[in-house]
This record gives C-alpha cells, sequence and structure tokens, in this order.
C-alpha cells in the first residue's frame, strides 16, 4: 500500500517539478517517520525510499538499532535540547533544525572524526511569533557566516515551518521572501531549501524546495 503511496507522491513530486520550472529530480523527498513504526520505515525503504526525517531524540535512536543493517540516511527535523547534541551528531547525517551559535558549536565539537561533516540547516521563522523555534531573517547573515566556519559541520541552507495556510498563494508568500533572503547572501555551497510539508508541497516547490518534509501523506495520520 505505502509503495503505491510513494509512487504516487514521487509523480506529484515530478510533475510539480514541470509545472514550475524546476530542474527535474531538483528535489528530494524526505520521509517524516516520526510516531511511525520501524517496520512503517522498512516497508518504504523496499519501495526505494533511502532518506527519513525523526524529530524525537529517544524514538529515532530506537528505530535506528531496529533498523541498523538497512542503508538508511537519517535527518533530525525536530526541535534541538543541547544535551541532545552529541546523540545528534554521532547519529544523523543531517540536522535541518539548528537555530543558534551554540547549538551548531556543539554539533561540530562533538562530530566523530570517522564520519564525514554533518550536513546542517539553520531553521528561519518566517511567520513571526507564532512558531517559538528558529531565528529571524536579521540573525540569518551573520549566523551563516558564524557558522560556515566549525570545522565538523557544513552549512547546506535553510528550512523553514510556516504558520499553516490553506490558501496556496500564501503558502507561497513565506518560502519565496526566504529564497530571495537566501540567495542574496550568496554563500558558495549553500544549495538545500528544506521548506514543505504534507499541506503546503507544491507551493514549497514552486517557490524553491529541494528537500521537502513529508510524513501524514505518505504514512497516514499521526496519533
Ligand atoms: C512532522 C513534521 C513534518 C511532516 O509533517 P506532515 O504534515 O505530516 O507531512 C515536516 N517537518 C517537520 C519539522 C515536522 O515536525
Amino acid at each position: 500500500m505505502i509503495n503505491i503511496t510513494l509512487n504516487q507522491l514521487l509523480a506529484k513530486i515530478r510533475q510539480a517539478e514541470v509545472s514550475f520550472n524546476r530542474k527535474p529530480g531538483s528535489v528530494q523527498l524526505l520521509a517524516v517517520s516520526k510516531t511511525k513504526s520501524a517496520q512503517d520505515i522498512a516497508v518504504a525503504y523496499q519501495a526505494g525510499q533511502r532518506h527519513f526525517g525523526e524529530s524525537y531524540c529517544q524514538e529515532a535512536q530506537k528505530k535506528q538499532r531496529e533498523l541498523g543493517a538497512f542503508d538508511i540516511t537519517w535527518h533530525f527535523i525536530g526541535p534541538i535540547q543541547s544535551n541532545k547534541t552529541k546523540i545528534l551528531a554521532t547519529h544523523f547525517a543531517w540536522v535541518h533544525s539548528v537555530d543558534s551559535l551554540k547549538i551548531a558549536k556543539r554539533l561540530s565539537e562533538q562530530r566523530p572524526s570517522r564520519l564525514p561533516p554533518l550536513n546542517i540547516c539553520l531553521q528561519v521563522n518566517i511567520s513571526g511569533e507564532q512558531s517559538k523555534s528558529g531565528i529571524t531573517l536579521n540573525e540569518l547573515p551573520q549566523l551563516c557566516g558564524q557558522v560556515a566556519e566549525l570545522p565538523n559541520i557544513t552549512l547546506r541552507g535553510v528550512m523553514a515551518i510556516p504558520m499553516p495556510e490553506e490558501d496556496f498563494d500564501l503558502q507561497r508568500l513565506p518560502y519565496k521572501t526566504l529564497y530571495q533572503a537566501v540567495e542574496k547572501l550568496k554563500i558558495p555551497g549553500l544549495d538545500t531549501y528544506s521548506f514543505g510539508m504534507s499541506g503546503d508541497l507544491i507551493a514549497a516547490i514552486a517557490e524553491g524546495a529541494t528537500i521537502v518534509r513529508i510524513g501524514t501523506a505518505l504514512f497516514g495520520e499521526r496519533k
């Protein structure tokens, strides 16, 4: 069943790339498996999915142990507590939700030297007061500069979780603003826009998403 859903979802992403003049294959699907079982992940894996996103450290670690034999690229997308950075630095390839220099420094210091640099995105709060996580657009240039100097992490781009909107044009607006602000910074090597969830993935693709983070549309509703 998930096989069909995965293929339909990938087809929808490819279709949106065509509709909005995006390069074919430029949008990657991150399957958000938080609250879902290792078995659910295994089924999506068998259908070809390799990138999975988790929001809670302990829950993720349990599944990572169960799925140790699978060639999965793990992404962390949840709020980060400083006492969890060592786990993130050790067990993930990507962290999308970095929102302070302190957290970035800890991730860099704690990244094991046997592993390639940790890929990180800075989470930007583009809907103002509505969400507690993320830096402001004003803070972005300076933090990009500081984070880019850290040795064991690679700054790949930005992540955003805008306020939910029904209207397509309203969904596009915050992504457009952030995309343009990042492009203006002209930071070499910055190639990732972690934009879009089940409810707004088309709008996100229209505005430059390179990774869409999809849970519900792939695995069904969470309890
Ligand atoms: C849960 C979550 C998602 C997936 O949301 P859906 O609406 O289920 O697709 C994406 N990004 C983040 C940061 C999340 O916490």
